[in-house]
């Protein structure tokens, strides 16, 4: 049985692999313990490009926030958000507007009671224990409804997050729920492991995340855009994670589809 810190809710399975805590590990952070690093080390030596990947995923989440920021949005719904290692949202955010409200939701207890440590002092921002498979259940959670309730845009983010839903739990439903919910003029920032760029790494490393409690769905392109139906793609659509507004022409690199993960930025009319 693996020791805990102060930070970890009792209950908490350490001795388990654990997607927040893998992803923690691949990104150079500290809030991931022995099972995990042994699961993101197999990851890695099937797949050495992950940990690569995975920047590239955090960098997308980065620019897209920057984006939404610069055209004016103040309110963020981060949904899966995961333990905010390196740049998060909040900040990258309040960057552009100090006022922006922030709402963190996962359904990790490790990452949500890290979240709250890390932004108990910020009133712009909160932290709740959810679910997306219940997007009815979440809407209704205070800090989420009062962030939707006086119809200001809201930027939704489900970045690295609609691939641990599976097909049963329906996901392009869960996305027309939370769309429905939107005020006009709010936004949709989506990435989405795919099993385009490198199909042959799809079935190993599924393979891999079904030890953990949030198994691995790849999913085709056409799959991912759909998930923006009622939203209007923003340019350049639905393109490999470094493709999406790049920084400068050259970050994108020769080869983005290694990168794998597709990404995208719609906006509700
Ligand atoms: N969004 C962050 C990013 O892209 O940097 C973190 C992504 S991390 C790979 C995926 C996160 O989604 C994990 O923290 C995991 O706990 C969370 N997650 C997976 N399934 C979820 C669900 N059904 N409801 C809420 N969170 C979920």
């Amino acid at each position: 049985m693996q020791r805990s810190s102060s930070w970890v809710p009792p209950g908490t399975d350490l001795d388990r692999p654990n997607a927040a805590r893998i992803y923690d590990y691949f990104l150079g952070g500290s809030h991931n313990f022995p099972a995990d690093r042994e699961m993101a080390r197999q990851a890695i030596s099937l797949w050495p490009d992950l940990p690569m990947i995975m920047r590239s995923n955090r960098a997308f989440l980065r620019r897209a926030v920057q984006y939404l920021a610069g055209e004016g949005i103040t309110r963020f719904l981060d949904l899966g958000s995961g333990i905010p290692t390196f740049g998060a949202v909040h900040e990258i955010a309040q960057e552009v507007h100090p006022e922006t409200r922030v709402v963190y939701v996962d359904m990790d207890p490790v990452a949500v009671a890290h979240s709250r440590l890390l932004v108990r002092d910020d009133p712009h921002v909160e932290v709740v224990e959810a679910d997306v498979r219940d997007p009815y259940g979440l809407l209704a959670q205070a800090p989420v409804a009062e962030l939707l309730h006086p119809g200001e845009p809201v930027a939704v983010l489900l970045v690295a997050v609609l691939h641990f839903v599976s097909d049963e739990a329906d996901p392009p439903g869960i996305v027309a729920a939370l769309r429905d919910a939107l005020p006009p003029g709010s936004a949709l920032a989506l990435s989405h492991a795919s099993l385009e760029g490198r199909p042959d790494q799809a079935g190993a490393h599924q393979e891999l995340y079904a030890r953990t409690r949030t198994p691995l769905t790849m999913r085709s392109r056409a799959q991912i855009t759909a998930y923006f139906d009622g939203f209007e793609l923003v340019d350049p659509g639905v393109v490999y994670l470094p493709e999406w507004r790049p920084e400068t022409p050259d970050a994108v690199g020769p080869h983005p589809e290694r990168m794998t993960g597709l990404a995208g930025v719609g906006r509700r009319p």
